[in-house]
């Protein structure tokens, strides 16, 4: 059972529930019409709005945690910026009332500290592309506590109450907690009727349902194809942005898929805010996941993974071929 009495469970699942239905009424509304306008981005007024939200609501129910975040307000500040600050608080408003621009900022740069013994991370839009297509994106938000992931919730605006992918869903919320299981519940307000996720049963490689980033320079689509080739599945991969990919895998509607080290950028390294919330989604619900060297993922590195090169996930039958298929 979710223990929802526990103070850290119950936060992130309200925060996330909240801060995804904020992400998506500023899809719907600004969206289309901004992009042709052009003079700021709506992905840029949602991740700040997001990032605001949460950052109150931890100031409110957790004042000592900190906040490892993807944004700043330096953006804000500029003149260039000041538009989408105005865009950002409006939103902002109409959940938490008459707050000034200088409260929004402060509650963005919580999310400026380091990580340190217990943490917060958060990727409030995690798949920007994928918002700005109207498509795939998830709010991703995990607790850390010596070095481990205790909590983690994903809010994910277009997968149906099932995890699945679907034109006009309504949005899930998927919760998990260390060493007690993941589970599902819909976006929508109030519902408590959460259902446990776990990865499917599939071990024969024909069978295996690829899951692949929707941007090719995240998925690396030749590496896609050898596994796919390997494995002998006929289905091509189904593209998603996002932890979305997490919480379908976690639910067994995929089986696998992987972040390759891509080739233009050795270095790159995937971020805390990108790993550790569907990390625990997925192993949570049975499955595995892996860098490309097999290594375990070490989130005691700053703020990205930097010892784990790519990383692989899976419902853990199919791991280690598809390890085999990948290594770098
Ligand atoms: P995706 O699952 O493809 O939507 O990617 C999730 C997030 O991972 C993105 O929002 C990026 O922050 C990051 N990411 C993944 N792969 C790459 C890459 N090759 N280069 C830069 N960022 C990446
Ligand atoms: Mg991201």
């Amino acid at each position: 059972m979710l223990d929802l009495s526990c103070p850290e469970i119950r936060f992130a699942v309200e925060t996330v529930r909240k801060a995804s239905l904020l992400a998506r009424s500023v899809q719907q509304k600004r969206v289309s019409s901004e992009l042709t306008k052009g003079d700021f981005s709506p992905v840029t007024v949602a991740d700040f709005a997001v990032q605001a939200l949460v950052g109150s609501a931890l100031e409110v129910s957790f004042p000592k945690d900190t906040l490892v975040a993807e944004e700043d307000t330096s953006f804000l500040k500029t003149n260039k910026g000041a538009a989408s600050l105005e865009e950002a608080a409006q939103f902002v408003r109409e959940i938490l009332g008459n707050v000034s621009s200088d409260q929004i900022c402060r509650w963005i740069d919580r999310g400026t500290a380091d990580p340190g013994r217990r943490f917060w991370t958060l990727d409030p839009i995690d798949g920007t592309k994928g918002f700005l297509r109207n498509d795939q994106y998830a709010v991703a938000l995990a607790l850390l506590e010596e070095g481990e992931v205790r909590v983690a919730a994903l809010g994910c605006p277009h997968l149906n109450a099932k995890c699945r992918p679907e034109k006009g869903a309504r949005g899930c919320l998927v919760v998990a907690v260390k060493g007690k299981g993941a589970w599902r519940t819909s976006l929508d307000e109030g519902d408590s009727s959460f259902v446990r996720l776990h990865v499917s049963e599939r071990k024969d490689p024909h069978e295996a349902i690829l899951l692949r980033s929707y941007e090719p320079s995240h998925a690396d689509p030749k590496k896609g194809d050898e596994v796919s080739r390997v494995f002998g599945t006929k289905a091509k991969p189904i593209a998603l942005d996002s932890q979305a990919k997490h919480a379908v895998l976690a639910a067994g509607h995929g089986d696998l898929f992987f972040y390759p080290v891509p080739k233009d950028k050795p270095h790159y390294r995937m971020c805390l805010w990108d790993v550790a919330p569907g990390y625990l989604v997925v192993r949570e619900a049975g499955g595995r996941i892996t860098d490309l060297q097999g290594g375990e993922i070490d989130f005691t590195q700053g703020k990205t993974v930097a010892r784990n090169p790519g990383l692989l996930y899976s419902n853990g039958h199919f791991h280690d071929l598809a390890l085999e298929t990948l290594r770098v």
